[in-house]
């Protein structure tokens, strides 16, 4: 039986947020971690992206911050723009009617729109490592009265080499404070930084079945390698509302099929590591706008970003681990919504199945593509549907 949301001593604002959002039970990573950081202890907690875990460190964040105090209590930091942005949003969302003023701050925003925030008042500030520190090191940015840091994603910031930028900003912040640590995977580096600044505390984690087996439908469908275009195209058109992701491993792979779909009148885009900042921000607008409703990526493209769920998570190839494929369908099946991975698996991919179903524990079954008479079937009835309606 889990627990619910009243149990766990929620202020009465906070609680009401949560109805508005229409949460009904708080998710694995909630239960464990919210009752645990509302009783001061620092935690580290093993969970990515469509888990729960913005709320499970918000939620005890927002209930511990006075906003009679007038000085920055709380401090997240998050590797991209695009996260510390989310993040301040969903935040925000949870305070609910509380007046609890939340800042965003991230590079390639301007300095003085920031100063001028900092400067009127704010209680907690979201944001990325390299901008943080800048506005520390400009004296602008006081952490002297922070006792509760939230470092989300902790490992992408290792993998962007960000980890400095953390260790100098926790050494900014008071020894008397809180830390929540939240990782998708846990490598050794990460491990040391939580022993070093938290001492002690509290290992949470969702094993990945949780993740898996409970939200997401997994299937395999098995294609040469040379008609994988031609079933992403099925797919695509059986799905009548199809906004998926598409996961490459390559560069050159994801930029041809990015272009292969636009050429055949698809509203896609493709996103890799060589993508500036700017155009970078700009496809992902319209892909959360779902102007597009198609984009290919690669795994280090794709990582760190934040993404509304999506109905499908096709997996071109078979990703090289078994940690990128979870992360990969991480993004589809989030927090309740059901949605499909699929994993298009040539011969020589077969083995690699394998590896996959045995670290995510789960049977991944393998289904037929549908026929071209499956889809033109599924125009009509789509046109009558159309016609249906209009007359209605
Ligand atoms: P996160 O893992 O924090 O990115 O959250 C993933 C999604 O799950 C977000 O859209 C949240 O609004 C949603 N969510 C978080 N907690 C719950 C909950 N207890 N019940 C339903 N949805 C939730």
């Amino acid at each position: 039986m889990s627990s619910s949301f009243t149990q766990m001593g929620l202020q009465l604002e906070l609680f009401n947020a949560i109805n508005d959002l229409k949460y009904d039970d708080p998710t694995p990573i909630q239960e464990q971690a919210i009752p645990a950081l509302l009783n001061g202890k620092n935690v580290l907690g093993q969970a990515q992206t469509g888990t729960g875990k913005t709320a499970a460190f918000a939620l005890p964040m927002l209930q511990k911050i006075d906003p009679e105090a007038r000085c920055i209590q709380a401090l997240v930091l998050a590797p991209t723009r695009e996260l510390a942005i989310q993040v301040a949003n969903a935040t925000r969302q949870l305070a609910g009617d509380s007046p609890v003023r939340i800042l965003p701050i991230y590079g390639g925003q301007s300095y003085s729109i920031q100063k001028k925030q900092l400067h009127r008042g704010v209680d907690v500030v979201v944001g990325t490592p390299g901008r943080m520190l800048d506005l520390i090191q400009q004296g602008v940015l006081d952490l002297s009265k922070v006792n509760y840091v939230v470092l989300d994603e902790a490992d992408i910031m290792l993998e962007m080499g960000f980890l400095e930028d953390v260790e100098t900003i926790l050494s900014e912040v008071p020894e008397e404070r809180q830390i929540a640590l939240f990782s998708a995977t846990m490598p050794d580096r990460i491990r040391k930084l939580a022993e070093r600044f938290m001492g002690e505390y509290k290992l949470v984690s969702v094993d990945q079945k949780q993740m898996t087996t409970d939200l997401t439908d997994q299937i395999y469908f098995e294609v040469n390698q040379a008609d994988k275009f031609e079933a992403l195209c099925r797919i695509i058109d059986i799905e009548p509302e199809f906004y998926g992701l598409v996961f490459l491993r390559t560069k050159v792979e994801t930029e041809q099929v990015g272009n292969r779909l636009t050429d055949r009148g698809y509203h896609a885009e493709f996103l890799h590591g060589d993508i500036s900042q700017a155009q970078r921000e700009r496809i992902l607008n319209k892909f959360r706008k779902k102007r597009i409703n198609i984009l290919a990526a690669t795994d280090v493209a794709a990582r760190g970003l934040h993404i509304p769920a999506v109905s499908h998570v096709i997996n071109y190839d078979v990703p090289y681990d078994s940690e990128a494929y979870v992360h990969r369908i991480g993004r589809t099946g989030r927090a309740g919504r059901s949605g499909d991975a699929i994993l298009f698996v040539a011969p020589r991919e077969k083995r690699m199945l394998s590896q996959i179903e045995r670290a995510t524990r789960k049977k991944i079954e393998r289904m037929e593509l549908p026929s071209t008479e499956d889809i033109n079937d599924k125009r009509i009835n789509r046109f009558k549907q159309r016609i249906t309606d209009t007359l209605a």
